[in-house]
């Protein structure tokens, strides 16, 4: 299909299903992460290079390697990206100055409401003291999110401020991380779009959908979302100007709140294929991951590439999460329409994300009757 080699920072489930949909076209990548990670397990074409995706001597090493660098991760050294950018040795895709922005929330927040884009507003945490948190309180009022900056995923990294008397609570948890606050996005649902762009930079969307959170962490996902087609557009549009505002090509995880009054607010941005998207894999005719290398080495990739595969396909993914998820797995082998991937990681720690289910069928209903008795398996287990 193509002789480029994808050089891949970051070896975890998203990597894994990367190196996945690379398979299936023949196009040849090397992963940057620890040994035995994920995305290594299923990959013996290349020596993979063990080391940190945040690192800039391993990220050297790769790029010596590959002919284009993307990322599954944010959370990487984006100084030697510049450099390897600027030196047109290899390609970054998208850009650092993509991964930059991103990777540190309040920089992200601010770059979005200074394009014009609508999100939870924000404030520096300029000091981490009870008396300056007390100040937030009084200008954002209770509950706020504190967040950190940098490094977070999974909700780790978040505490809920419901009152002045949670503050030294919430600084025990996180005054070693530099923060911001945001105020309290009352949401009816939470909404998601995989926006694609491409290198012309035209941007392409797969549709609308809710996700569900539970203690911070995704746990369902249903496609489309229920909601107008009114609110699908216009979730589309906002997730389109997000990622029309940065720079580079790939997919692109657009995170939103959908307030009770039908305003829409950008959560948050992922410079790379996201959990919300994972159902694409059996749902629409391109992946996220196969959208994604199709988009960062300027393959084909026609609009009627993100829908869904019929009108009538519904797709309900469920996180397997924690100790729990082998025997929610084996039960979801008997489930129709459902398929199982499992991540190859090692220890299942709470609420690690160790694989997900994907059920697909002809109406939303069946997609929920088939799935519950899932959900009921992950929930149980949980107690
Ligand atoms: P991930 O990267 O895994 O999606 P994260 O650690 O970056 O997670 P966020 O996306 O910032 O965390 O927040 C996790 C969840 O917390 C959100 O999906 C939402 O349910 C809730 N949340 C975040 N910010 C706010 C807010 N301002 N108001 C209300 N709820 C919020
Ligand atoms: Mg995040
Ligand atoms: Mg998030």
């Amino acid at each position: 299909m193509d002789s480029r080699i994808v050089g891949i920072l970051g070896g975890g489930q998203l990597g894994r299903m990367l190196v996945e949909a690379a398979h299936r076209l023949n196009l040849q990548t090397i992963v940057l992460d620890a040994p035995k990670s994920p995305a290594k397990q299923i990959n013996a074409l290349h020596a993979h290079i063990d080391g940190s995706f945040s690192d800039p001597k391993a990220i050297l090493k790769l790029a010596e390697e590959c002919d284009v660098l993307t990322v599954e991760i944010e959370h990487v050294d984006t100084e030697v990206l510049e450099e390897l950018e600027a030196s047109s040795k290899v390609e970054v895709q998208p850009s650092w100055k993509t991964i930059r922005t991103i990777q540190d929330k309040y920089v992200q927040k601010s770059h979005l409401a200074s394009s014009g884009v609508a999100t939870a507003e924000s404030l520096l945490v300029e000091s981490n003291t009870s008396a300056h948190l007390e100040n937030i309180g009084r200008k954002f009022g209770y509950p706020y999110m504190l967040k950190a900056r940098t490094l977070a995923y999974d909700g780790r990294g978040n505490y809920v401020v419901s009152g002045p008397e949670s503050i030294s609570p919430a600084l025990e948890v996180l005054k070693d991380r530099p923060l911001y606050a945001e105020k309290w996005a009352s949401f009816s649902k939470e909404l998601a779009v995989m926006v694609v762009r491409r290198r012309d930079g035209v941007c392409i969307s797969y549709p609308t959908v809710e996700t569900i959170h539970e203690e911070n962490i995704c746990k369902l996902v249903y496609a489309p979302a229920a909601v107008s087609g009114v609110i699908r557009e216009k979730a589309r549009k906002l997730a389109e100007k997000a990622v029309g505002s940065l720079w580079g090509a790939g997919v692109f995880g657009v995170e939103m709140f959908l307030l009770e009054d039908g305003e829409l607010l950008i959560n948050e941005l992922a410079p790379r294929p996201h959990n919300s998207g994972h159902y694409t894999i059996e749902a629409c005719p391109t992946s996220q991951y196969e959208a994604h290398l199709r988009a960062i080495l300027d393959l084909p990739l026609p609009t009627h590439s993100t829908s869904l595969t019929t009108p009538s396909t519904h797709a309900i993914m469920l996180n397997l999460l924690g100790p729990s998820y082998n025997t929610v797995a084996r039960k979801a082998l008997e489930v129709k329409g459902a398929t199982v991937h499992l991540y190859g990681k090692g220890e299942a720690k709470k609420a690690r994300k160790m694989g997900h289910v994907t059920v697909v069928a002809g109406s939303m209903a069946e997609a929920e009757y088939q799935i519950q008795p899932l959900i009921n398996a992950a929930d149980a287990e949980k107690m």
